[in-house]
């Protein structure tokens, strides 16, 4: 099993919050995708059969039919998809044209998660997307239209000066939508983006914790009683919905990143990326040398990733299965850790040999995985 991720860096315009990479000079754009295929060929042993293939960015829906189907025609070629589930494709609401979403739709794309974040258009504006909440509900109906049935929507709560009124309406909005699959994250103040420049020098104040605790406990609540399942922290699905490619990173899979500053991991002991410039990576790809830096990734450290990640799921993890990978001293350090909040039957739940974070322990899972971690 393995997953394949392929970074679109550009976008028209950086919005306030965003460190991903990207940059938003696309002249270089089909110098990009002939490096893409090329990289593709230089690192295909990295995997062989995928699972999972994700167009992330940046902004995908800026690259044309043509440079997808170029792209496809190099995976297909490269790579065995005959057990290739899911293929997911990221868009910005203000590229889906009817005409664009029908080319989507004829591509071999079998998902699409749309980046809305909200459906306020002054919260919008703030945030400087590109678009406003009526072409985020055409661009879902355009999807919709075009045959797209697995649509993904983002959303994005705990912005400044935010209320529970106001992110009732968002999801109220998004419900309408009728979409099998919703991922909301609470606004992060990443370092050197400029929504963190205006909190540090006072221009806006974040929302206090009561505030962002009542946003989640509202988004969970609202979303449960409408057949969603909860089944990681910021994600939500109606059955049979749930994202595999983001599942097998919480699963431990291997996967490929191709793309400036896209990550690789190899499901055991390694994980690399490449150099986080555009320029950089073309000129690597170009000397037939990609820009990679690699980590070997020692026991506590993968100890520590598979504690984050697996917990961030419904599903917890299996206390033989940690016992298996990291062995009786990490593995009995990680009960006397979990002991208390097991104890109290209030945060971690044990069943059956699972250890999973209990409805409540969902809010303070930050600090539980704190504690279950070796430092
Ligand atoms: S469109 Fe996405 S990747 Fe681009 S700046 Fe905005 S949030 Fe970041």
């Amino acid at each position: 099993m393995a997953g394949l991720y392929i970074h679109i860096p550009f976008c028209k315009r950086k919005c306030l919050y965003c460190d991903f990479y990207s940059c938003t000079d696309l002249s270089v754009k089909d110098a990009y995708v002939d490096a893409l295929v090329d990289e593709m060929s230089l690192r295909r042993k990295y995997i062989t059969k995928v699972d999972t293939v994700y167009f992330g960015g940046g902004t995908p829906s800026l690259m044309s039919a043509k440079d997808f189907v170029r792209i496809f025609s190099s995976i297909n070629k490269l790579f065995d998809l005959s057990n290739c589930a899911e293929i997911t494709v990221e868009i910005n609401p203000d590229d889906i044209t009817p005409e664009y979403a029908d080319a989507l739709a004829e591509l071999p794309f079998n998902r699409v998660s749309i980046g809305i974040q909200t459906f306020d258009d002054d919260e919008l504006h703030f945030l400087n997307r590109r678009h406003d909440a009526l072409q985020a509900v055409e661009a879902v109906k355009r999807c919709q239209d075009a045959g797209f049935t697995n649509i993904s929507i983002d959303l994005i709560y705990g912005l400044p000066g935010q209320t529970l009124s106001s992110w009732d309406k968002n999801l109220e909005c998004a419900l309408a939508l009728g979409v099998p699959h919703i991922s909301a994250y609470h606004l992060i103040y990443e370092e050197n983006t400029p929504i963190t420049q205006l909190k540090d020098t006072g221009k806006i104040i974040p929302v206090d914790e009561d505030t962002s605790l009542l946003l989640f406990s509202r988004l969970i609540e609202r979303l449960s009683v409408s057949g969603y399942e909860h089944y990681e922290i910021s994600n939500f699905s109606l059955p049979g919905y749930r994202s595999r490619h983001n599942s097998s990173y919480w699963d431990g899979t291997a996967y490929l990143g191709l793309g400036p500053f896209a990550h690789s991991y190899n499901g055991c002991d390694e994980r690399e990326w490449n150099i986080a410039s555009l320029p950089a990576y073309l000129e690597g790809i170009r000397n037939r040398s990609p820009r990679i830096t690699s980590e070997r990734l020692d026991l506590p450290t993968r100890y520590n990733e598979y504690i984050i990640t697996r917990l961030r799921t419904k599903e917890g993890f299996l206390s033989s299965e940690l016992e298996r990978r990291f062995g009786k001293e990490l593995f009995a350090y990680c009960l006397r850790q979990a002991e208390r909040y097991i104890a109290s039957g209030m945060l971690l739940r044990e069943e059956n040999d699972r250890i999973r974070l209990s409805e409540k322990g969902i809010f303070v899972s930050d600090s539980i995985m704190c504690d279950l971690m070796k430092v």
